[in-house]
């Protein structure tokens, strides 16, 4: 006998809950209300504590990348929640139950959630971001930050590259959820870059703002960060001219060369205040 409409089970919303950790992270709780999963448990008591508050189930720990901010957390959990533990194939993570590779699936019925892989090297040689396509999530660990990106610990800058355009060709509507709350600094440093960026002088006024009130500046959407964050603009002529002004790029180096540009935005990242 078929289901007659009405009786049909609507699709629970979900929820993603911010539960921050130490100075600067945040880890990622998505629910449903009843069921969670956690993107990288750095640490297992704020978590723990969310999970009561909110009586919810973990079904899933989901992992980026190794990282102890990032997995420091997952065997204090795994002695409360027998769940897998999903992460990247090529990251030496001990704990990960569920290894993944680029374009794999990771379906939670639980929650109804499906995420998509990518392989987004560079901030760690295995490092993995995960899209929630339906939700318009996008769950970037260290690799693009709000206004920045992570540093090239184990990848090179044409790894990274290809790594952010993957992640900048996403719809522009999608929320990226990432790991830390760097907002302001990278903000500091890009104006720094792009001084005359109006899209960008108007983002780091609504994030002080934010921050002034406590507030996460996190998440940012892939539009916001198109408009506003160097990493993925340093194609653009003004950055390249002045990087090549400041002397941080030699003037020899063609225009094209989107490596030799982005490594030279990086260090100069790396070594700004
Ligand atoms: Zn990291």
């Amino acid at each position: 006998m078929t289901m007659p409409a009405h009786q049909t089970p609507a699709t629970p919303a979900l929820t993603v809950l911010t539960v921050p950790a130490f100075d600067d992270n945040y880890l990622w709780l998505i629910h449903d209300g009843v069921h969670a999963a956690v993107v990288d448990p750095g640490d297992a008591t704020p978590v723990l504590a969310a999970l009561e508050a909110h009586s919810l189930r973990l079904v899933a720990i989901l992992l980026t990348h190794h990282h102890a901010d990032h997995v420091g957390g997952v065997p204090a959990l795994l002695r409360h929640w027998q769940v897998p533990v999903y992460g990247p194939a090529s990251d030496n993570i001990p704990a990960v139950t569920n290894p993944l590779w680029e374009n794999d699936l990771v379906q939670l019925p639980a929650l109804g959630l499906s995420l998509q892989v990518l392989d987004v090297p560079g901030h760690t040689r295995g490092h993995i971001a995960y899209v929630a396509a339906e939700q318009s999530w996008l769950f970037s660990g260290d690799t693009l930050f709000a206004g920045g990106c992570g540093r090239l610990f184990e990848g090179t800058a044409a790894q990274m590259v290809a790594s952010l355009d993957k992640l900048a060709s996403l719809p522009d509507n999608t929320s990226v959820y990432c790991a830390h709350e760097y907002t302001l600094s990278n903000l500091r440093f890009a104006l720094e870059v792009e001084p005359d960026n109006r899209a960008l002088q108007q983002r780091m006024v609504a994030e002080q703002d934010k921050r002034a009130q406590r507030i996460p500046t996190v998440p940012s959407n892939i539009a916001l960060e198109k408009s506003t964050n160097p990493f993925l603009r340093f194609r653009e002529n003004s950055i390249v001219t002045r990087l090549k002004t400041t002397e941080h790029l030699s003037p020899s180096i063609s225009n094209q060369d989107s490596p030799r540009i982005f490594a030279a935005l990086r260090e100069w990242k790396n070594n700004y205040r």
